[in-house]
């Protein structure tokens, strides 16, 4: 009998092309997959006719799939002999519990296997044409969530930006709608004047950006109707943004370096 196995596959961050092979050889093997919202659509062509195609997003219309709902789906499903691929969107490891998912079901004796995917933070630094660190520029990367954790707190973005201020590039996900709060503590250590990127969709066709400074950078969100799933990032290096693409975006908060 096998004690089943489930592959854990990042999708990447929308545009198919950004699989690796290893994502596409998984889900042309699956006779189940489990996907996620964030998922690109494009993503689910390779996957083989007569596979089961679960949605347990939430979004869609419909109320969120509880966790455990979709932990125990998958634990079945491959205790049953099927091939399980669970495909969440950038990398299954960052952030979107991939990590939850995997202790889940490894202590239940289940083999776990996990495919790398390209992380929302790096599509969005590649679609600037922006590199995340820069010897001139920025040391290393933080790439941290603004969303609230279970019990209510968040980051102390103080402290964050104390961090950045040293030279690393700060990529936020999850920030849009605490952009104001996060946006005041960063202030707290960082210059108003520091160049801010928000950048939603990354990799789809319906890609759209907005550049500017950390003292507007709530405002820049509001005025672009810029919303999830988006990156913000934060930090010198988009001072080498190529003058094009600030010059595409014109907007009141933009500042070229
Ligand atoms: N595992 C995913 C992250 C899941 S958390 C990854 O590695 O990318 C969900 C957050 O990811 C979103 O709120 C948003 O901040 C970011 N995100 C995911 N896809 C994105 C995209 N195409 N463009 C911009 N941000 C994206």
């Amino acid at each position: 009998m096998t004690a089943g196995r489930v592959s854990l596959v990042g999708a990447g961050p929308g545009d198919p092309d950004l699989l690796t092979l290893k994502a596409v050889r998984a889900i042309r093997a699956a006779t189940v997959l489990l996907v996620d919202d964030l998922v690109g659509e494009g993503v689910l062509r390779y996957a083989r006719r007569g596979a089961r195609i679960v949605h347990v997003g939430k979004r869609g219309g419909c109320a969120s799939t509880p966790q455990a709902f979709i932990e125990k789906l998958m634990a079945a499903e491959a205790l049953q002999g099927e091939r399980v691929v669970r495909l969440k969107g950038g990398d299954p490891f960052v952030f979107g519990r991939g990590g939850e998912e995997a202790e889940h079901l490894r202590a239940q004796g289940i083999q776990v296997n996990v495919v790398n995917g390209i992380t929302a933070g790096l599509a969005a630094t590649a679609a600037l044409g922006v590199p995340l660190t820069h010897r001139e520029h920025a040391h290393g990367v933080m790439m941290v969530t603004g969303h609230a954790r279970g019990d209510g707190a968040s980051l102390h973005w103080p402290t964050i930006a104390a961090a950045a201020a040293q030279g690393l590039t700060l990529v936020i996900y999850m920030g849009v709608s605490t952009v104001r709060s996060l946006q005041a503590g960063l202030l707290e250590a960082l210059p108003a004047g520091t160049p801010v990127a928000v950048v939603q969709h990354a990799s789809l066709p319906q890609q759209r950006h907005a550049v500017g400074t950390l003292g507007g950078l709530a405002d820049l969100v509001e005025e672009h109707g810029l919303g999830s799933p988006a990156v913000i990032v934060v930090g010198d290096v988009l001072r080498g943004m190529h003058h094009a693409a600030l010059e595409a975006q014109p907007m009141k908060h933009a500042r070229t370096a």
